[in-house]
């Protein structure tokens, strides 16, 4: 068996890594082709060497465009790339720009597609995201769903229950997986100088949040304020520090402990750490429950709700910095139920195994 993966944004490189190995444990002859949309080195070769994924057959070089012109150039070069290497199948993660494009060019060249991560949904048509999952999902033949919700939904859509596989979230692998290479390391709060369970790790990379001034400076005045009482460590995202630039809200960055992206295992290890995570991320509202970590949300919807009505997270409209900052330290030792809705750790392997299966 064939297969063409699709990965072009930091997430994707973590979901590929645990999938990656299967194909390998397989025997599976699997083609990585790289769009760009991520390409500085602490947002892509970083994981490529620490989660030894293997590197890219293809790297398209596409990025720094609208959405328009890179999903537009991604699917004209993915098609030829897809052309030439006439592969079993084409598998994308998530719900990128670069997902998209595969989605299409698989499609029109009717090469069967494979979605990991299907079946989310924010119900919010704004987010170019929400755009993106729906259109791939209906792309695709095969429908790996991380949760029950997530297979409820896109039998609501009108999918076929033959196409779905339950096979729990590849992020669940890969937390389990290198948390226990981050635990015999004991990496984690020390390497920055913080106390374990004494600071507030925060993540902003958003459209919604950063491209719109008012909230961008909503939330650094949130943190700002939580600073006063507990350090915040917020690695940053290019989008973010870029964004920070053109609105001049450097003086709203004084109180906090600020570093570039970060690799993967050094992420978790702060994790594993942190007295809160504060985020707008899909990927690290889960990794906070997968490590026992209180979440604040900073958006007005999840696309994990599960973890809402837990009690492991909680929504905060990022309008308001003193509503902000109010939530985050209300978080502090607020844990939520025992469940498990994200499968056991194995769907990387499910994932490979119901590929082979469709091919025999
Ligand atoms: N992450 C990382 N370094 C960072 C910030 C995030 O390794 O400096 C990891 C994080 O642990 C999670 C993933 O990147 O596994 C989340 O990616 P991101 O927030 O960019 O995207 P989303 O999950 O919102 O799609």
């Amino acid at each position: 068996m064939k297969v063409a993966t699709i990965v072009g944004a930091r997430p994707q490189f973590i979901k590929a890594s645990v999938v990656s190995a299967a194909f390998a444990r397989h025997g599976v002859d699997e083609r990585i082709i790289h769009t760009g949309q991520h390409f500085d080195a602490n947002m892509s070769d970083v994981f490529f060497d620490e989660l030894q994924i293997p590197r890219p057959h293809l790297h398209l070089g596409i990025g720094g465009g609208t959405h328009g012109q890179n999903t537009g150039r991604m699917i004209e070069a993915i098609e030829a790339a897809l052309t030439e290497m006439a592969p079993d199948w084409v598998l994308v993660y998530g719900d990128t720009d670069s997902t998209l494009a595969a989605a299409i060019a698989a499609s029109k060249l009717h090469i069967p597609l494979a979605h990991v991560e299907a079946g989310l949904r924010s119900f919010n048509k704004r987010m170019p995201e929400e755009i993106n999952r729906i259109l791939t999902d209906h792309c695709a033949s095969l429908l790996f769903t991380p949760t029950a919700a997530a297979t409820q939904t896109l039998l609501t859509e009108g999918m076929r229950p033959e196409g779905i596989v339950e096979c729990g979230d590849v992020m669940l692998d890969a937390a389990l997986h290198f948390g226990a290479r981050v635990a015999e390391l004991g990496q984690g709060a020390a390497r920055h100088g913080l106390v374990p369970g004494g600071y507030v790790l925060a993540t902003v990379h958003r459209q919604e949040n950063t491209d719109d001034t008012a909230r961008l400076s909503a939330i650094l005045d949130g943190l700002g304020q939580v600073a006063q009482t507990l350090p915040v460590l917020l690695p940053m995202h290019p989008r973010t520090r870029a964004r920070i630039k053109v609105a001049h809200l450097f003086d709203k960055l004084e109180r906090l402990c600020l570093t570039e992206p970060l690799g993967y295992l050094d992420m978790v290890g702060l994790e594993r750490d942190a007295a809160v995570i504060a985020t707008d991320s899909g990927g690290m509202q889960k990794e906070a429950f997968f490590h026992k970590v209180p979440c604040i949300t900073l958006r007005d919807e999840t696309e994990w709700s599960e973890l809402i009505t837990a009690g492991w997270n909680t929504l905060v409209p990022p309008q308001n910095g003193p509503m902000i900052a109010a939530a985050i330290l209300a978080a502090r030792g607020r844990f939520g139920e025992d469940m498990a809705p994200y499968g056991t750790g194995d769907a990387a392997e499910m994932v490979v195994r119901s590929l082979l299966d469709a091919t025999r």
